[in-house]
């Protein structure tokens, strides 16, 4: 086969709807999600695809100003690539782990498109044909049209139910953290009620103080929980709760890199490494990270930092290669209207989607779909993440102590039924 070269990359910002916005402890995501589609051309005539979160202006320009370290290079070379862009020491400047990924998942989907093979033959081949998922669950405000609120446990059960008779979920996760502890703990324990035999997890983006972390924990000591997620800040916080309750940890938080996961290791504080392909830098430091966690006994899941159809195939292909995927997926994929991929939004079937078996990451975009939503984000343009459109002036802060404060502006509004 003849060398292949890197020729020019290409990022394209889009804003896809969601079905309503989705809060958190740290903000909202405000009704869409702006992620940029990064395309890497080559001297062969083969794209490959890549994908990132955020976008705009200066984003664009970021993975742009990347074609003078790669054009002209292999996108075989995937290891001289991290230390040519990401090199450990000077990330302590350029912070472009993430930019990486994008660059990566595209040269894989170049490598299989060159080979004539999907993404998972080069990772040693898939241990199974579908990833399941669990059902992302997020209290949301009102679409524009006043629907799909999810505030109440009513609410919130309902939204679940309606998931898995559509999707077929049997494990709901619970992201947390907008409202007072004790109120999202009946709010969990609504839904182990509802939809008993199912399996259950809370993460609320590290935002309870140790104390009401501890206390959640112990609450839901009889529920059938997977793990629970982040319930605060830092590996020495998570320890303690761990300890506390007995519960398994998990973390997409802590343990997003080598140094990290040894320390883990060395001083034993979470149980689920929840393996992100964008965090991590990559579809292959995942499996890297994946195998360090077979050996040493750890569990591992796959994360999700919010996904179109591109960066979707990625967790595809790598929890289709992972042997020790003992917990199923997150996505927030089910929360989206749309997608940019030819053939629309993949389809749940049993709570799990099918690991493409095309060339690459197996998903090609459709050009209508990417200039429709590349015109939205133009209208539109950005959110801040870390604001919420609900409470304007409100900032967040870690471990969230305003729950205790009735006169603290930052306790959320609990004008419930
Ligand atoms: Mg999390």
């Amino acid at each position: 086969m003849k060398p292949i070269r890197i020729t020019a990359i290409r990022p394209t910002t889009v804003s896809v709807p969601l079905e309503a916005p989705l809060r958190h402890a740290n903000g909202c995501h405000w009704g869409r999600f702006v992620r940029t589609i990064v395309e890497v051309d080559t001297d062969a005539g083969i794209t490959g695809l890549g994908e990132m979160g955020g976008g705009g202006e200066s984003a664009e320009a970021a993975i742009r100003a990347l074609e003078r370290y790669l054009v002209g290079t292999s996108p075989f070379d995937l290891e001289r690539q991290r230390f040519m862009i990401a090199n450990p020491t000077a990330s302590l400047y350029n912070n472009r782990t993430q930019m990486l990924a994008a660059i990566e998942f595209a040269c894989i989907d170049i490598m299989g498109k060159a080979l004539g093979v999907p993404a998972y033959q080069l990772f040693g081949g898939k241990l199974r044909d579908a990833v399941p998922f669990a059902s992302y669950l997020f209290f949301r405000y009102p679409d524009a049209a006043g629907a799909n609120e999810v505030r109440t446990a009513e609410q919130l059960v309902a939204h679940a139910r309606a998931l898995k008779a559509r999707h077929g979920f049997t494990s709901h996760k619970l992201k947390g953290g907008v409202f007072p502890p004790a109120y999202e703990l009946a709010c969990y324990r609504a839904l182990a009620d509802a939809l008993p035999g199912d399996s259950f997890r809370y993460d609320p983006n590290c935002a309870l103080p140790l104390e009401d972390a501890v206390r959640f924990g112990r609450a839901i000591a009889d529920i059938n929980n997977d793990y629970l997620e982040d319930p605060t800040w830092g590996l020495n916080g998570n320890r303690q709760v761990r300890a506390a309750t007995g519960l398994r940890i998990a973390t997409n938080t802590v343990v997003v890199n080598f140094e990290q996961l040894a320390s883990n290791i060395r001083d034993h504080a979470v149980d689920v490494v929840l393996l992100d392909t964008t965090f991590w830098g990559g579809i292959r430091p995942c499996i890297k990270a994946a195998g360090v966690c077979e050996t040493m006994q750890i569990g591992i899941a796959v994360h999700s930092s919010g996904e179109l159809g591109v960066q979707l195939a990625t967790m595809l292909h790598l929890g289709a290669v992972l042997p020790n995927l003992t917990y199923s997926a997150d996505a927030h994929y089910h929360q989206l209207t749309d997608d940019v991929i030819a053939g629309g939004k993949m389809r749940y079937t049993g709570g799990a989607i099918r690991v493409p078996d095309g060339p690459g990451l197996g998903v090609a975009l459709d050009r209508d779909k990417l200039a429709e939503y590349a015109a939205l984000y133009g209208t539109l343009g950005g959110y801040p993440y870390d604001q919420d459109p609900g409470r304007p002036g409100w900032a967040p802060i870690t471990p969230n102590t305003a729950w205790a404060d009735p006169d603290d502006a930052r306790r959320p509004d609990l004008t419930v039924a």
